[in-house]
């Protein structure tokens, strides 16, 4: 018999490769997305085939699924700081009445139920790299507060089903991830490097550019939380690549990349924009036997590749617009 998963925020970049993964798995796969910051055209791909549904549903509200589902995989969420600030109300509550409507199917079902949470929750850290038992540095009511929170609240809720009613769940805390089906307009870093000098437009560093991220390949990602979805642990789990960069240097390898001769502009940093951020993925390794495979240049080529081949009306459609102003307050 085949297994039946429902993925939220289907056809957002992550759910999107997830869709195609468990396709590729021999799936019956129901996408469920409300198109708020996810796009049609990441699984439009998808439609003629048999296995694949598609339910245009804002989790937030009720969720009725018919038929068993076996498996859950709960990705919807706005996920930059550009969108926080856009939906903030929504940012909260599809990762708090979302996440409990899911956590009700997935008992109603006799599902297993796996969350996506963040590296959001460690905050701006004070440990470094970050492993899953610290327990963070989050300003509540910051601009990225209605996502930290939410995300906190999500894994709380998860871990009190899984305790109270014995549901099967897991945690996975992404790191940054990147990879083809990055929103250009989304505020994050790549696409924002990448579209500007796609568009010939200056590059835009924020701060000094001394703070540091880990990219993560969007290949060893869904790998990672394809196999935590069929582990058998409970607590959560870091998925990310612990190769760790200033944005500085960043900024050159996307220099190098594109060959664009534009230069670097410097604004201030937005508010609580974590210094730093590198995923202790320890636990993964040990449990899973996961590591990333993908380097940086191999990742960013297959990147770049796929925001050059994005006609030219959505490259301007993405101008950056500077949001940086209102994150700062
Ligand atoms: N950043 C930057 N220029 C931009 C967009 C982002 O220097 O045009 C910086 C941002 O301040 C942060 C890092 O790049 O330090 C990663 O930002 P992103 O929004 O991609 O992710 P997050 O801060 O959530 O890790």
């Amino acid at each position: 018999m085949k297994k039946t998963i429902l993925i939220t925020g289907a056809a957002g970049f992550l759910g999107s490769h997830l869709c195609d993964r468990f396709i590729k798995e021999d799936y019956h796969v129901i996408a469920m997305d409300n198109l708020i910051t996810g796009n049609i055209k990441n699984i439009e791909h998808l439609f003629p085939l048999e296995n694949f549904e598609f339910h245009n549903h804002d989790v937030t509200k009720f969720v009725h699924v018919a038929g068993d589902l076996d498996y859950i995989l709960h990705f919807a969420s706005p996920a930059s700081p550009i969108d926080y600030l856009k939906i903030p109300i929504q940012t909260l509550k599809v990762g708090s009445l979302g996440t409990h409507n899911l956590l009700g199917l997935a008992k109603q079902k006799d599902a297993r139920i796996l969350i996506a949470s963040t590296s959001e929750v460690y905050g701006d850290p004070l440990v470094h790299p970050q492993t899953e038992d610290y327990y963070g540095n989050v300003n509540t009511i910051g601009p990225r507060g209605v996502y930290d929170e939410a995300k906190r609240f999500q894994e709380s809720i998860t871990m009190a089903y899984h305790r109270f009613h014995g549901l099967e769940t897991r945690i996975v805390r992404i790191f940054n991830t990147y990879g083809p089906r990055m929103r250009l307009n989304d505020g994050r870093v790549i696409p924002a490097f990448i579209g500007q000098a796609l568009r010939g437009e200056d590059l835009t560093v924020f701060g000094d550019g001394s703070q540091t991220r880990s990219f993560c390949y969007v290949d060893d990602q869904v790998e990672g939380i394809y196999r935590l979805l069929l582990s058998e642990y409970i607590e959560p789990v870091n998925i990310g690549n612990p190769h760790e960069i200033t944005i500085l240097d960043f900024v050159k390898e996307i220099i190098q990349l594109t060959a664009t001769d534009q230069k670097i502009v410097y604004k201030d940093l937005p508010k609580n924009d974590p210094k730093q951020r590198q995923p202790d993925i320890s636990k993964a390794k040990e449990i899973l036997g996961w590591e990333p495979q993908v380097n940086r240049t191999q990742g960013l080529k297959k990147t770049y590749d796929y925001f050059k081949s994005l006609s030219k009306e959505d490259l301007i459609k993405s101008e950056h617009k500077d949001f940086s102003e209102h994150i700062r307050r």
